[in-house]
């Protein structure tokens, strides 16, 4: 059993757009293995937009993260040393906590065994893992999904966004994309069910979303804030949903007020935001479901990997960019090495 692993810890608050020396690659010395304790390789981990809220000194939906704290993700990997009878050795695991490092020491809490039979371990950081399960959520349990409504999803071509645009028409929606650049709308549309994408950095942005969405918008499932949001607003339907599910332009920048709140009253419209975490009971409906529309081939999922420990704090800054197709991974490790 290894004695130490590395890890990428939170070497300065980022003012603005993390740069690299905001991040440190360090040697931590992990901890005995108690009984009731298994150790963890990570083989994949996922860079998650949520990790830069937390480098934040203010308080997001979790504390905000201290100066030499490992950053966030989840993991997936290998049990390889264990104490702890529902882990023997050679679980593969999804690890919820396990940060951005080559190994974790786990009592199960927040740990999921993982079937590698219905899908590759990256997988389950992704379309079957956080991401999937995100569009699964704030679709059918916050959104109220309904056949025919008229859906739009921003960063269409992104993690999240993917998911809930195919999850969305699978179940018989008409959904519009929004994404940043030609490429991601042309992938948004011919990957992921769109019926149309607006890129959201184009001049004509505005007219081309409001002609996608003809008689409205009935459920927004938004990904991103600020002028995003601002461009859907006014194209609420009558009784519409917004589903915040992210405000990733914001995080870098500094958070903006919303639009007005005339159009709640005279449209009737609900907003409301969610974090997947505190849904633990979809999760059972979402793998059945979704992992089911994978198993059938009706699930596009597209990864963008990079490899090696030491590429994630460049991955990551890039992906809050939007350099990146799909679920932002790193590779740690081939399953085999032990
Ligand atoms: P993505 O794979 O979508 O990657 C981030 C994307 O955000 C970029 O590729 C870029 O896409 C887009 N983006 C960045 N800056 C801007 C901007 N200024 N304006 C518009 N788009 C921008 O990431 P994820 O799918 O992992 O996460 C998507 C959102 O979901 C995030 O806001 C995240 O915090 C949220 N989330 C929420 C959860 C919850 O429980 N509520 C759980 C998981 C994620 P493009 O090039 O198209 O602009």
């Amino acid at each position: 059993m290894p004695l130490t692993r590395r890890a990428i810890v939170m070497a300065a608050r980022p003012q603005g757009l993390p740069r690299p020396a905001d991040f440190a690659i360090v040697e931590q010395a992990l901890p005995a293995l108690e009984d009731g304790r298994f150790l963890i390789r990570h083989d994949w981990l996922g860079l998650p937009p949520a990790a830069r809220l937390r480098m934040n000194a203010e308080a997001s939906y979790t504390a905000p993260q201290a100066i030499g704290e490992t950053m966030h993700g989840q993991a997936v990997g290998e049990v390889i040393a264990s104490r702890h009878d529902g882990f023997p050795v050679g679980t593969p695991v999804l690890s919820v906590h396990s940060g951005w490092a080559t190994h974790s020491v786990s009592t199960g809490a927040s740990v999921h065994p993982i079937d590698p039979a219905l899908a590759p371990p990256s997988v389950w950081l992704g379309a079957l893992g956080s991401s999937g399960q995100t569009a699964w959520v704030g679709l059918v349990t916050i959104g109220a999904l309904r056949a025919g409504d008229t859906v739009v999803v921003s960063s269409a071509a992104g993690a999240v966004g993917s998911m809930a645009a195919q999850i969305a028409r699978l179940l018989g929606a008409r959904v519009v994309g929004i994404a940043g650049g030609a490429e991601k709308c042309a992938l948004a549309v011919a990957d992921y069910g769109c019926v149309a994408a607006a890129d959201h950095r184009s001049p004509d942005f505005a007219a081309e979303l409001a002609a996608a969405c003809g008689g409205g918008v009935d459920l927004y499932f938004d990904n991103v804030g600020g002028a995003v949001r601002d461009a859907v607003w006014p194209l609420m339907a009558r009784d519409g949903r917004v589903v915040v599910c992210g405000l990733i332009s914001e995080y870098n920048s500094g958070f903006v007020r919303g639009p007005e709140w005339y159009s709640l009253l005279t449209k009737r419209l609900t907003v409301r935001g969610f974090i997947m975490s505190d849904h633990p009971d979809q999760r059972e409906a979402f793998v059945a479901r979704v992992g089911g529309w994978y198993r059938d081939g009706l699930i596009r999922v597209r990864e963008d990997v990079v490899d090696g420990l030491e590429q994630a704090p460049a991955a990551f800054i890039r992906m809050l960019q939007g350099g990146n197709r799909g679920k932002a991974l790193v590779q740690l490790a081939p399953p085999s090495s032990g």
